[in-house]
């Protein structure tokens, strides 16, 4: 029989890429704590409207990316490909869009049908943040500079850097599709099929299309300043002030639009070169009107996510391999012994170990093969005294220890 396989764009996650992805994930939390956001988990799967009416008819996710079936019941169902939809969909149903603000962090796997490559999976994971309430720049402000600080944290910030954008408001944004289309439309011969399609739908996601042809005419399509109103243009420099004083270093790119419709204002990509055309590691902006998308009242926020495989494979150093104390018996009477031993070692938060079966040397080689850093050794002899012999396993020295000295002295 052939061995099974994982299922194409999916992967296992063990050892050194185990203790990455968690990492990473421990480190987002912790850091997202600290401004002030509190954990949410939502389901991995929703109904299909909760994506499909929402991310916008022309996104890539929803056209060609979606895992979407019928469940035995017959109900559309979705796995979730991005995390703000869901979470905007529990602030609805559960009733809080009139506690705000809501400061969500959330960490969890997405799924999307790609064309797996390094650094894009179907399925993935994600980390974010969403702040729903304010429309105040300063909350656009928070989000990026807590991002910036769990780039920081990870040791992978000198290699990323913040490219931001504004999509301005409603207004602004009509007045500069109307360009675009007149700027697309005379280069229609230029076009992919797919921003064609675009073209007569939403127009700005052209600027987003990865197609070589289509990038070329993007160099030269207008960008949105000479569009902006008075106001978006107050609200973008507002922001920029703020991330100064935030001391978030960023550079302008007038081409980030962002891959789901339900942006406006603030788009920002935290892009590094490290990882070939994979390079954007997080990526966000404000979607002041996805909360009404959801039934809910009019509702602004801002968040982004991050992809947790991008960032471990940012991350320099790995951490390291766990190292276990040893405990190892020598002779029957000295198993019942050394049960006692563990379990005292384990309620003291230490890790440790028996080998099921062998003799000391046998015992003794597989301590040093698997990295543990101290043996506990039980003879006879030993155990009449009520001592162990304590083998440091990096220095080599060792010496008999009373057994309810043990925890404290392997703390
Ligand atoms: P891309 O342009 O790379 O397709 P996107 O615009 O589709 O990205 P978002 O929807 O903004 O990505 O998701 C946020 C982050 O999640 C990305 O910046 C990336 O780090 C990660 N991500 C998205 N899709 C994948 C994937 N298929 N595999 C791994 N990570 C992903
Ligand atoms: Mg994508």
């Amino acid at each position: 029989m052939t061995a099974l396989q994982p299922a194409r764009g999916t992967h296992d996650f063990i050892g050194e890429e185990q203790r990455r992805f968690h990492r990473v994930t421990e480190v987002a939390r912790r850091v997202a704590a600290t401004y002030g956001f509190d954990e949410w988990m939502t389901p991995i799967f929703e109904d299909t409207g909760v994506f499909a009416r929402t991310l916008g008819e022309t996104s890539d996710v929803v056209t060609k990316e979606m895992y979407t079936f019928d469940d035995r019941g017959g109900e559309s169902i979705t796995l979730r490909p991005e995390g703000t939809a869901g979470v905007c969909r529990a602030l609805v149903s559960n009733g809080m869009t009139q506690s705000l603000p809501q400061k969500v962090f959330y960490a969890g796997p997405m799924f999307r049908y790609e064309r797996p490559q390094k650094g894009r999976f179907r399925q993935f994971h994600q980390i974010g943040t969403e702040l729903i309430g304010p429309a105040e720049p300063l909350a656009d402000a928070e989000v990026i500079a807590c991002g910036w600080d769990i780039l920081k944290a990870l040791g992978v910030a000198d290699n990323t850097v913040l490219e931001l954008n504004t999509l301005g408001d409603r207004e602004s944004r009509d007045a500069y599709r109307d360009a675009l289309v007149g700027y697309f439309a005379a280069h229609r011969a230029g076009l992919s099929e797919d921003s064609l399609n675009r073209l007569e739908r939403n127009p700005m996601r052209i600027l987003d299309s990865k197609d070589d042809a289509d990038r070329r005419i993007v160099a030269g399509a207008p960008t949105i300043a000479a569009y902006l109103t008075e106001p978006a243009s107050a609200f973008y420099k507002k922001l920029q002030d703020q991330l100064v004083r935030f001391r978030v270093p960023f550079t302008e790119n007038p081409r980030i639009v962002r891959g789901l419709d339900y942006y406006g204002h603030t788009a920002f990509e935290f892009v590094t070169t490290k990882l070939g055309s994979q390079g954007t590691v997080m990526a966000g902006g404000r979607y002041d009107g996805l909360v009404a998308e959801m039934g809910g009242p009019v509702t602004p926020a801002v968040g982004w996510a991050a992809g947790i495989e991008r960032l471990s494979m940012l991350m320099e150093a790995a951490p390291s391999a766990p190292s276990s104390v040893a405990v190892i018996p020598v002779g029957d009477a000295a198993e019942a012994v050394a049960i006692d031993i563990l379990q005292a070692l384990r309620s003291n938060g230490i890790r440790a170990e028996i080998a099921y079966r062998g003799n000391l040397k046998r015992r003794m080689e597989r301590a040093n093969k698997t990295g543990a850093r101290a043996a506990v050794i039980l003879g006879d002899d030993d155990i009449a005294a009520g001592v162990a012999q304590v083998k440091d396993l990096t220095s080599g020295t060792q010496d008999a220890v009373p057994f309810s000295h043990i925890p404290s002295r392997l703390r």
